[in-house]
């Protein structure tokens, strides 16, 4: 099991502090603008949170997962699109994490560990999102190139990002050891960026489809060798998964702290609605769901650290449960709040609408379910 250690409490106050005083203020106009936050970025960048997520000898700050979902938290309790910056970094760096080799460690890793580059996971196309493996991008190796084309959709922090984890078929009779990994600079020729989304949530975060037209990837850049990609994509959103699972508690727990604070203020048939024991019971399931979930998230980021891939199942039972209580928690928030809790001078709709798409990205709910039964009844 896991316990904080003093450096985690230490880095858990700092972060904190910096997302009042920094960030919280910024939260409201990046939404209402739908801009890419970059100030938020050298935020994190200026403050080491980047480098959080990577080892002490590639310039990282060697810290483990279970520290990157508290910075993470921490952020998404006052803005999900300022959280999203560093679980982006997470995502998109991680396949180069697992399956690089010395040199492609040493070339694309310490860049974004210094925040001078920005990374992006690029898996889901518009034919194959929940079906991965039934992608159509292909790869073809002619004279020490790979020639890559089809393209991606939904990807987050297209067109932000310097460096792309992408995955094409190499071998169409294969399955899904026929799908390939590559690192992607942004300046290979035929790299190229499509539609950019307008979303929901996450407003501030930018999402855009991929395009690959003749891409020419040099054959150095494949991550592993031909036909690790399913596994190297699978083994990332395993270790993945509990950062989302940390950003969907940080909305959960800033929207049950605001809401209770709401309560100790607003009057009603003469006095705080706090004295209504029918919210008072809401505030108390809340809170429950929010400190299971937390549990959970913490518990499978130190199991994935500690068991690998055989702790999969619970990775997928933090982020299902964590975002499902996000959605649940922003939703009773709202009602708290009243005709307020609809008003976007307010940051509560705000939580609600960014708590949604816990459940869709890296595996929606339904797929993490899947994961979760596959693993019983094996
Ligand atoms: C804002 C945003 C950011 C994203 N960022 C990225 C990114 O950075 N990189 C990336 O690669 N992708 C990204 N995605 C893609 C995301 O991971 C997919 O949207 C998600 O995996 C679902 O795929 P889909 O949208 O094609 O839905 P579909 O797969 O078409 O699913 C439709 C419905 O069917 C359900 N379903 C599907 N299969 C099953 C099953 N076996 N059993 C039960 N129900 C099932 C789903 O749960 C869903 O309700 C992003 C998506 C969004 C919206």
């Amino acid at each position: 099991m896991y316990e904080l250690n003093e450096e985690q409490k230490m880095l858990q106050q700092t972060v904190r502090q910096l997302a009042k005083d920094k960030v919280e203020p910024r939260a409201m106009d990046i939404d209402a603008s739908g801009e890419y936050p970059w100030d938020m970025f050298e935020l994190l960048r200026d403050n080491d949170l980047l480098a959080l997520c990577f080892p002490e000898e590639l310039d990282g700050a060697g810290a483990d997962l279970l520290t990157v979902c508290i910075a993470i938290e921490e952020l998404a309790k006052v803005c999900t699109n300022t959280s999203l910056i560093l679980g982006v970094c997470k995502l998109g760096s991680q396949p180069i994490m697992l399956a690089a080799s010395d040199e492609q460690l040493k070339k694309y890793i310490p860049p974004l560990a210094r925040g001078e580059k920005q990374c992006a996971f690029g898996l889901t196309e518009p034919g194959a999102g929940s079906d991965a493996a039934a992608m159509s991008s292909r790869a073809v190796k002619k004279d020490g190139v790979y020639i890559i084309n089809g393209g991606k959709c939904f990807i987050t922090n297209g067109g932000i990002a310097d460096i792309y984890s992408v995955f094409a078929k190499t071998d169409d009779s294969a399955g899904v050891k026929g799908i390939s990994a590559f690192i992607v600079e942004k300046d290979f020729p035929g790299f190229g960026i499509g539609k950019i989304e307008h979303k929901m949530g996450i407003r501030g975060s930018q999402t855009c489809e991929l395009v690959f037209d003749d891409m020419e990837v040099p054959e150095e850049n494949l991550l592993g060798k031909e036909g690790d990609g399913f596994k190297i994509a699978m083994q990332t959103l395993d270790r993945t998964r509990p950062s989302i699972g940390a950003q969907a508690v940080g909305i959960a727990a800033g929207a049950l702290e605001y809401a209770a604070a709401y309560m100790k203020e607003r009057v009603q048939f003469g006095g705080p609605i706090a004295r209504l024991q029918g919210l008072q019971f809401m505030l108390a399931d809340m809170a429950i769901q929010v400190e299971a979930a937390r549990h959970l998230v913490y518990h499978s980021a130190h199991m994935i650290e500690t068991v690998g891939r055989e702790a999969s199942a619970v990775s997928a039972m933090a982020k299902c449960f964590a975002a499902d209580t996000a959605m649940k928690v922003t939703v009773d928030a709202v009602q708290i709040l009243g005709g307020y809790g609809y008003m976007v001078e307010y940051p509560l709709e705000r939580m609600m609408r960014d708590a949604k798409i816990t459940q869709i990205y890296e595996g929606t709910n339904q797929v993490q379910r899947v994961v979760i039964a596959r693993h019983l009844l094996a």
